[in-house]
């Protein structure tokens, strides 16, 4: 018998859904033991935070008890020593001190101090220890220590001793907390957040109510919450699309996947080092000055994010900054960049002079729901107000005006200043000049130098500047490199800045300081 067309079609039919139901059983059965070997694999993790918490915790009682029964005269040179041998007794506890009405008199490692006054308390024990997840010690920027008080003892610690165990997990998302349900750091992905006193009762009690592995130590009071998103899932469709999806999708994806892995082996290499560079927090900020054009008085300072790779050869940010943005790094890149170039420059920012420090924010950034705690909890942690901070935003995409709009709103509304970076290029239009919230706009060096060039271009630039007076925006013209462009310049705009080559390059926090208050 001759097969008709029809019975053709359902053999075929019936091969090709044998065939995707097998693949589909085999795949959420391979789900199913992937999921159960990451989750006993988190678990495990959670034990060892917690271990070493506990360890922390125990080794704090243990200094604290020992420092009670001291019979020294406390600050002596004897109480030192023994305030040394007790720290070195330990493994977890760095250094011990001395308090006296709230300030830190001396301690083991720097003997008698100039009594530093300990920021209000982020974490009340119910056993009276005052604890602060991280603290400047002696008020210098540059160390920041775990510290636990109790009567007239302070211990310090390292303030990722138990954390920095999760470095490599990159995709987790992490609450540590106390079993009263205050914060003391949380992490999503490569990012942490030690919690300072404003954020010890934060909103992230969601997370901590439904998310999977929780544990909490026996002699400590410390918890940790800690889950990791499963990856794009078979397992949340429907089984006919799973099975459409896959059947297709891999004869396809194997094609495409073949001709793009040698197209961005290159890239991705140097994307896995730049994610690590962020995680080792290998990314430095320099600063680059910002001063008024008709007397160069300093205004502000520009941060500008510098890389170099282990040999020394430094990749421009116009190459990573939009690897990270692709590779979905740019969050964790900005949280470093603000947290370095805000304490880079602290002794000036939380001086008396009005000089900001401004901080570029890709849109991407931009819409993250953490960038008002981020930039928040570093003011505080500095002692900086807000208004001394600028997030300079850019667009090198278009897209949704309206979100744009609504969350520079809400950062102005919080006192940050918020600037267009690089107008006249790429989408950063006329539009969005009328329709942002801004209030400052940075001209691109295009317009700079166009003050020595065609007549065209330097009418285009004096309607600019003309349309940024009427709408009461402040002008930054970027990129000036001689006297000449200055002067033009400052003949056209008077009460407009500049920044560029003539007035300073990027230079190390160090410069930047002596710049300052030289
Ligand atoms: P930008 O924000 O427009 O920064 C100004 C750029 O102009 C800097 O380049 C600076 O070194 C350069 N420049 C300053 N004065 C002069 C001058 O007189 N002449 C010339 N020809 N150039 C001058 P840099 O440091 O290479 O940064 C390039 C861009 O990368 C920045 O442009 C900014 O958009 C981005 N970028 C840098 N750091 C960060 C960051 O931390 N986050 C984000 N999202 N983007 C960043
Ligand atoms: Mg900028
Ligand atoms: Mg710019």
């Amino acid at each position: 018998m001759v097969p008709r067309p029809a019975h053709l079609l359902l053999a075929g039919l019936r091969v090709a859904v044998s065939v995707s139901v097998g693949i589909l059983v085999v795949t959420l059965g391979y789900e199913l033991f992937a999921w159960q070997e990451r989750h006993a694999h988190l678990d495990d993790r959670a034990r060892l935070v917690v271990a070493r918490a506990e360890q922390i915790a125990t080794d704090s009682r243990i200094a604290l008890r020992a420092i009670k029964r001291l019979k020294t005269v406390p600050c002596s040179p004897e109480d030192l020593a023994e305030l040394r041998i007790i720290a070195a007794r330990t493994t977890q506890i760095l250094d011990i001190g001395r308090l006296h009405d709230g300030k830190v008199l001396c301690d083991g490692a720097r003997g008698i101090g100039r009594g530093t006054v300990l920021p209000p308390v982020t974490i009340r024990r119910a056993d009276g220890g005052l604890f602060w997840p991280q603290v400047q010690l002696f008020g210098d920027p540059r160390i920041h220590v775990a510290a636990l008080a109790q009567d007239n003892a302070i211990v310090f610690s390292r303030p990722r001793a138990a954390s920095e165990l999760l470095d490599d997990l990159d995709r987790a998302v992490v609450a540590g907390r106390t079993r009263a349900g205050e914060m003391i750091f949380r992490r999503s992905g490569t990012r942490e957040m030690l919690v300072g006193a404003e954020f010890a009762r934060s909103s992230y009690t969601g997370f901590w109510a439904d998310h999977g592995i929780r544990r909490c130590a026996t002699i400590s009071d410390f918890c940790l919450a800690i889950d990791e998103p499963a990856p794009v899932s078979l397992t949340r469709a429907s089984p006919a699309t799973a099975a459409a999806v896959f059947a297709g999708g891999s004869a396809l994806g194997l094609g495409a996947m073949s001709l793009a892995w040698s197209r961005n082996a290159g890239r991705r290499s140097l994307s896995r080092r730049l994610a690590r560079a962020i995680r080792k927090d290998q990314i430095q900020v320099h600063y680059q000055p910002i001063v008024r054009l008709s007397d160069r008085k300093l205004v502000g300072f520009e941060a500008l994010a510098r890389w170099s790779l282990p040999s020394g050869a430094a990749i421009p940010p116009d190459t990573f900054i939009p690897i990270a943005e692709k590779d979905g790094l740019l969050p964790a890149l900005t949280e470093r960049v603000v947290e370095r170039s805000i304490a880079g420059l602290a002794p000036l920012l939380a001086g008396a002079a009005d000089i900001y420090l401004s901080v570029n924010i890709g849109v991407g950034s931009l819409f993250d729901p953490e960038l008002p705690d981020l930039l928040d909890y570093h003011c505080l942690r500095n002692g900086i107000d807000r208004g001394r901070i600028a997030l300079e935003i850019t667009e090198r995409h278009t897209s949704d005006i309206d979100r744009i709009g609504e969350a520079i709103r809400s950062l102005r509304e919080e006192g940050y200043r918020v600037f267009l970076d690089d107008f006249g290029t790429g989408y950063s239009s006329l539009a969005y000049l009328a329709t942002l919230p801004i209030d400052t706009i940075k001209l691109d060096k295009l317009f700079t130098r166009s003050t020595d060039s065609a007549f065209v271009s330097a009418m285009v630039l004096r309607q600019v500047s003309h349309m940024v007076a009427i709408l009461g925006l402040n002008i930054v013209f970027e990129g000036v490199e001689t006297e000449e462009q200055a002067r033009s310049l400052a003949e056209l705009t008077p009460e407009a800045v500049g920044q560029g080559w003539l007035f300073g390059r990027p230079m190390p926090a160090n410069e930047a300081l002596t710049y300052a208050f030289d």
